[in-house]
């Protein structure tokens, strides 16, 4: 741990414009200021409503840690103003041109680094650019990675062996080479850009370049969630990393960080949350199901139905995260009928929107949860010791389900079959009766569901370990300063 008068390193920490990258990058940086590094945060006047609470939390225990507020050209790119990240709600045809707001920010943001003078930067992977930037300004750039060991060896093998074109059909199984496990897929579970190259194909190229490039790379992960893939994944791809993970767990000790997490995304008033609270609180132990789909997810209406369906045939508790489908004034009908029955039942409770996860999650009455295996939400999952029916949609989140699926054991499948687009609805409807026996495996107290349990409890426990003094997260943030302070030293 850094020593209060000792100099500060000084550092920049540059998130992607999407909530679920801004979410664990600022939880990182935050992680760096409690470690006595100096810290500023590059990010636009919304996207950084969504972290600024928890800034003004740390400034005001002491911390050295801003926000340095850049202005998105939404006039030179022709988008209304607060459009400026990649998220739920940001309409398919603007997505072009919140990425050319970013491709015209570069320069403002390269001479930023050059002025503030840091000591190192962490950027995001979707800024490959900053390593050639850090190497002008003769300082080490670490890249962050929003996902998984397991998910990035997987990629990485099937980006070199292209087991997936070896199969007759979309639907065979294959398996992906050279990883420690057996992991089986099939072709239409694999994202597009590994399906067939595409641009992302390209980008994701000129990503992996940058991170060989780089001096390394973090990741919001612990070495013994995945200790195979994190091996495997340094082998590989010949470069240094770092688990500084569970960042959540880590930085948000307090419930004042826990509420104040992606506090600007909620739709609904104080009043509302106290009223999930309340739910809960009138709960048995174990008894609620936690259903999320994440930050950028939206189900079409036949999808919704089954969902509601499925949890009320159930007969479980549960909280639902739901998002109305602009595009279908039907689901907003049925939903706020089904809202009333449930609310009448007393069987379930929706949330609009956004839910302070964190919050419901470690409540005693939640029991499981439902989640498309993003991987914030699988690494939250774990903080708390609680299984999960696998349900992944786009990203990485089918390789996510082999982790928690195959090789950690601590989920069910839902059985989805098909990846999609994080803002397409795809083709895919997964059925009430698959939603309901998952959620039955899960939940009924089975052999299977006690083993399952008791894993992902001991999972918990190490993941407490790996963030305290001594744990392999803990000492890899020390070591990783050390070498970072070193190379300053060495310049000097
Ligand atoms: N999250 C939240 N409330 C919500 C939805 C999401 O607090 O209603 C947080 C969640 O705790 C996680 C992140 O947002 O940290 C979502 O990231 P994840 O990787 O799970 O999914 P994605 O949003 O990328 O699909």
């Amino acid at each position: 741990m850094e020593k209060e008068n000792e100099p500060k390193l000084k550092s920049i920490f540059l998130p992607f414009l999407s909530t679920s990258h801004i979410i664990p990058l600022v939880d990182m940086a935050r992680l760096f200021a409690l470690h006595n590094v100096d810290v500023t945060i590059i990010s636009t006047k919304h996207n950084s409503t969504i972290f600024q609470n928890s800034i003004n939390l740390d400034s005001s225990r002491g911390r050295s840690i801003r926000t340095h507020i850049i202005e998105f050209p939404a006039s030179k790119v022709g988008l209304p103003i607060g459009i400026e990240a990649f998220n739920v709600n940001t309409p398919k045809e603007m997505i072009p041109k919140v990425y050319m707001g970013l491709y015209i920010l570069q320069p403002e943001i390269e001479s930023l680094f050059e002025t503030l003078q840091p000591d190192f930067i962490v950027t995001d992977m979707f800024f490959p650019w900053s390593a050639d930037a850090a190497k002008k300004l003769g300082i080490p750039r670490i890249m962050f990675h929003g996902a998984s060991y397991l998910a990035r060896s997987a990629a990485h093998s099937v980006e070199q062996f292209a087991p997936h074109l070896n199969v007759e059909s979309d639907t065979e199984k294959f398996v992906i080479p050279d990883l420690p496990d057996k992991l089986e897929m099939t072709r239409l579970q694999l994202p597009d850009w590994l399906r067939s190259p595409n641009q992302y194909t390209e980008l994701m190229e000129v990503i992996k370049e940058s991170e060989r490039k780089s001096f390394g790379s973090v990741f919001n992960s612990f070495y013994e969630l995945e200790s195979d893939y994190y091996d495997h994944y340094k082998k590989v791809m010949g470069t240094k990393s770092w688990g500084l993970g569970p960042v959540s767990l880590w930085v948000n000790q307090d419930d004042s960080d826990k509420a104040a997490r992606g506090y600007a995304k909620k739709e609904q008033g104080e009043k509302e949350e106290e009223g999930w609270l309340k739910w809960l609180n009138s709960k048995p132990e174990s008894s609620v199901l936690y259903v999320s789909f994440g930050s950028m997810n939206k189900f079409p209406y036949s999808q919704l139905v089954e969902i509601a369906h499925a949890l009320e045939d159930s007969g479980h508790n549960f909280i639902w995260v739901v998002r109305k489908n602009e595009q279908n004034g039907e689901s907003d009908v049925f939903l706020e009928e089904f809202e009333k029955r449930m609310k009448e039942s007393g069987k379930g409770f929706l949330i609009w929107g956004w839910a302070p996860q964190l919050l419901i999650l470690e409540n005693p009455a939640i029991g499981g949860l439902v989640s498309h295996c993003g991987w914030n939400t699988v690494v939250e999952s774990v903080n708390v010791g609680l299984p999960t029916v696998t349900w992944p949609l786009f990203a990485e989140h089918f390789f996510n389900e082999k982790l928690v699926v195959d090789v950690l054991k601590i989920g069910v499948p839902v059985g989805a079959k098909e990846w999609r687009n994080w803002n397409e609805f795809g083709s895919e409807v997964v059925k009430r009766e698959d939603i309901g026996n998952a959620i039955r495996l899960m939940m009924d107290g089975g052999e299977e569901e006690v083993a399952m349990r008791k894993r992902v409890k001991e999972l918990s426990v190490e993941a407490k370990k790996a963030v305290q003094v001594g744990g392999s997260s803990y000492n890899n943030m020390v070591e990783l300063i050390l070498e970072l302070k070193a190379i300053k030293l060495a310049k000097v």
